[in-house]
């Protein structure tokens, strides 16, 4: 907490995908220029913000325990005299905002993930209330609200971005969705599908770059359904963006995430044979293999499509590995339908996957389906499912084995000496290797492939290997 006068510090926790991730960078742009500094723990700060995930339930139930925790320190420091702001942001402010209030009356703000950039005056509107309370009058109401879907676009009242990590940086290009897969909040906490137009799209990724980014992630929902405007008033896809960003100086690796099967052009399978820069990695989420599950989760795809992609991107690119999505358990699945999803899994071979039980989330069509299936039957097919992704995982780092690859290094290892960093692959490696070595592609000969990460040695010449020691 700070003493009178000092500046104010601000804790940010983030829950879930890495559009929260973004969206926390860009909250901490913005309180930084209202003159906040970042705090190390809640314990320091005098404003604490959870960015919360929605998508499972799970996700949002951490958040109440969160707000316990922080609703004892807030009670603590009250009774000396100081205070503690509490702001909730992010999906499960959109979806339960009412419910937060109403179960954890210490909240103080809650923010939606279209309105964050009206922080600015809802801690000012936090602040009067608060120096109201002090002087002993009743507050009418709970805490501050604005969950709205603004008209405005939030990334126009944005400050630049700072958050390069490492040579690294997200870039959220499209949000939203339209397409109500029956099992899935997003659209209804994220709005309806929005993509960014061209040009600020390419301004903030050469500030990125200019800031010491060498590899920028697209971010959308579904990025690859982008459509941004570009200033002849043409809508470019997310190929033709992926060309014009492939052309800045000094980018060197290009990603994006996450994609959905329906909306992958033939433009964007040629990109990823064109675009040296563009990573050999893809995260499709596909869900199910099954068709009849496929169409009940209104997916408005079928597996084949999903084996047909696979090919395709492989013939255009040999060595792009492939991530994907799975929920188990939908209602309605069968063991005839789970079994469909294993043998897509085995045909396509991934070289990494998510995997998770279907949760019922309230709102959704799935929420009210029939033959809901049983947690053990769930719990039983993902225990089965990890198995076979894990083994197919492991698989394909030990293919990777004996090659010299470049690896971009994030952080510092456990171990001291110890840098650890991505392949083009996206798969985790571990070397021994020079603190400067972050933030930089460093050729990597990898030793050794274990479940979850590789071994990796150092190979640079000679006299690199003296430059960088230098
Ligand atoms: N837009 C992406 C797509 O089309 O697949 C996915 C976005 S969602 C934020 C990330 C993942 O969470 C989904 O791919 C899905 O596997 C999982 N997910 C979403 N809703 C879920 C639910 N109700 N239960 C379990 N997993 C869920
Ligand atoms: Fe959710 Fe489906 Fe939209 Fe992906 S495509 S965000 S799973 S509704």
């Amino acid at each position: 907490m700070t003493a009178q006068g000092a500046q104010r510090q601000v804790f940010i926790r983030t829950y879930g995908c890495q559009m929260n991730v973004y969206d926390s960078d860009r909250m901490a742009d913005l309180l930084l220029r209202l003159g906040y500094a970042l705090a190390p723990s809640p314990e320091q700060a005098d404003l604490v913000v959870l960015n919360t995930c929605h998508i499972r339930e799970h996700a949002s139930e951490k958040v109440y325990s969160e707000l316990g925790r922080l609703r004892d320190i807030k009670v603590e420091r009250r009774s000396t005299g100081g205070d503690l702001t509490i702001a909730v942001a992010g999906c499960v402010a959109q979806a339960e905002g009412g419910e937060i209030a109403k179960r954890q009356p210490a909240v103080d703000i809650l923010v939606g993930p279209q309105a964050y950039h009206r922080l600015p005056q809802l801690l000012a509107e936090a602040e009067r209330r608060a120096a109201i309370r002090k002087a002993g009058k009743r507050l009418p109401g709970a805490g501050v609200l604005d969950t709205e879907f603004p008209v405005e676009s939030k990334f126009d009242h944005l400050p630049a971005p700072h958050g390069v990590r490492a040579g690294s940086a997200f870039l959220s290009i499209q949000e939203g969705c339209d397409k109500f897969c029956t099992f899935c909040v997003v659209p209804y906490t994220r709005g309806a599908e929005y993509s960014r137009p061209v040009a600020p799209v390419l301004a903030e990724a050469r500030q990125l770059v200019a800031a010491g980014a060498i590899e920028i992630t697209l971010l959308g929902q579904n990025v690859n359904a982008y459509h941004g405007e570009a200033d002849d008033g043409s809508a470019w896809s997310l190929a033709r963006l992926i060309r014009a960003l492939a052309e800045i100086d000094g980018l060197a690796r290009l990603r994006y995430t996450t994609s959905h099967p329906r909306d992958v052009g033939d433009d964007l399978i040629a990109v990823h044979g064109e675009v040296p820069v563009l990573m050999p990695y893809l995260h499709l989420p596909v869900q199910s293999g099954s068709d009849r599950i496929l169409e009940a989760m209104n997916r408005r795809h079928g597996r084949d499509l999903f084996r047909r992609l696979a090919d395709r991107l492989r013939e255009v690119r040999p060595d792009m590995a492939l991530s994907s999505d799975f929920i188990v358990g939908f209602p309605g699945e069968r063991d005839a339908d789970f079994d469909d999803t294993m043998r897509l899994i085995e045909e396509v071979c991934l070289a990494s996957a998510f995997s998770f039980k279907y949760s019922r989330r309230p709102g959704t069509p799935g929420w009210a389906m029939a033959d809901q299936v049983p947690e053990n039957v769930k719990a039983a097919r993902l225990a089965a499912m990890q198995a076979l992704l894990g083994r197919q995982a492991h698989n394909f780092n030990l293919s990777k084995v004996g090659e010299t690859v470049p690896v971009l290094y994030a952080e510092a290892g456990r171990r001291p000496g110890q840098i650890v960093g991505k392949t083009p692959w996206l798969q985790s490696v571990y070397a021994e290797g020079l603190g400067r070595m972050v933030g930089q592609i460093v050729e990597t000969r990898l030793v050794e492939g274990h479940a979850n990460s590789l071994a990796g040695e150092i190979a640079l010449q000679p006299e690199r290997a003296r430059e960088a020691a230098a």
